[in-house]
């Protein structure tokens, strides 16, 4: 294939979208209170249900994963109740703003970034004090850390009364997850992470308990209003318009997926990230997130001992072709990141490690 200049994008999101995907979003535009509509949609509920492993309901967005985080915040949380948000991160961090910023009160349990939060801690908070939902961030993409979502999951199902929300937004077909077998009631993600579309739509499973919540929360907004979504989505149509050619590009995107398998999909991402680590280690770097819980979709590269100018390295990767991260937040150059989301094969990670060791001279 040709790049006639494109940097292909090694970034942990927008990730790189395949030609045929790209391409899928240019047919032409339909209605969306057409039949051909309802059927785009109906077909897109039966893959999407398959790819969240999930009996219930998949609500797609026209909006990133940011607008998800505040419809469920705004839906989950009662105003004389409190959420809990598991803080690691620069995502999880901005996600628990998010609700404090809908007047909804808020607790957090905080680690360092790299850390993750653990079951233990959910554990001692829910014997503390009652909360309306636990919000988890999946995949820490600021700090390339997995979270121990199914263990979270059998503790916060312990408590009948609070609903389990989880981002998944850069770990969604890329880490394990199982939505119906880890009780988790909302499910979100973007699509330009590990999905391998382009940005601007986004889904969540919602699970039954999740709209019995939001019948009892006032004032849920009108955009993402669960209830009214819901009411659209039982007849294969969304309230306002929603992406269509986004939509069809996800039609396409997801056979492709469902085709691979997601388990060999989730396989797949676990070996680029062994594949990382290896070239990191024997390279003299570190790797940021703590042992145990590095994330199989983006590896934080561990800069500190090693300390490569990350800009030069940027510029570099440049000019073979590569866009490059250069480390998020406040780790930015003490770190850089490697997205190996998406659709990335391992030869063209093959390709990125191998650029990497040509800049530092090995
Ligand atoms: C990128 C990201 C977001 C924000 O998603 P947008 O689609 O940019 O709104 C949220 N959470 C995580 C974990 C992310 O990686």
């Amino acid at each position: 294939m040709s790049y006639d200049g494109h940097k292909r994008l090694v970034i942990p999101g927008p990730v790189e979208v395949r030609q045929e995907i790209l391409e899928a979003q240019t047919q032409w535009m339909i209605g969306h209170r057409s039949t051909a509509f309802a059927d785009l949609f109906a077909r897109l509920q039966t893959k999407l249900k398959q790819a969240f492993m999930t009996q219930s309901r998949v609500f797609v967005s026209g909006s990133s994963g940011t607008g998800l985080w505040e419809g469920a915040s705004r839906n989950c949380i009662r105003d004389d109740k409190k959420a809990l948000h598991l803080v690691s991160g620069a995502f999880s961090e901005r996600w628990a703003e998010v609700s404090q910023l809908n007047g909804k009160q808020v607790d957090v349990i905080k680690v360092e970034w790299g850390e993750a939060n653990t079951p233990e801690m959910v554990a001692d908070a829910l014997k503390k004090e009652t909360y309306d939902v636990v919000c988890a961030v999946h995949n820490e993409t600021s700090t390339g850390v997995t979270h121990p979502i199914k263990a979270i999951g059998e503790i916060v199902r312990q408590y009948p009364d609070t609903l389990y929300l989880v981002d998944t937004v850069s770990g969604f077909l890329g880490a394990e997850l199982r939505v119906d077998d880890w009780g988790i009631d909302i499910a979100l993600t973007s699509s330009q992470k590990a999905f391998g579309l382009p940005p601007g739509i986004a889904f969540a499973s919602i699970s039954d308990r999740v709209l019995e919540r939001a019948a009892q929360v006032k004032n849920r907004g009108y955009y993402f209003d669960f209830i009214e979504i819901e009411a659209s989505l039982k007849k294969n149509n969304t309230p306002s318009t929603p992406p269509i050619s986004l939509m069809f590009a996800a039609d396409r995107q997801l056979d492709d997926i469902l085709a691979e398998g997601v388990e060999n999909r989730w396989a797949r991402h676990l070996h680029m990230r062994d594949m990382t680590h290896n070239w990191a280690f024997s390279r003299d770097f570190g790797v940021f997130g703590q042992e145990g819980y590095r994330s199989p979709t983006v590896t934080a590269v561990d800069n500190r001992t090693k300390n490569i100018d990350v800009d030069q390295m940027a510029k570099f990767m440049g000019g073979k072709g590569f866009s490059m991260d250069k480390g998020y937040g406040k780790i930015k150059g003490k770190t850089f990141r490697i997205a190996h989301m998406g659709d990335m094969q391992n030869s063209t990670l093959e390709e990125v490690l191998s650029g990497l060791d040509e800049f530092l001279g090995v």
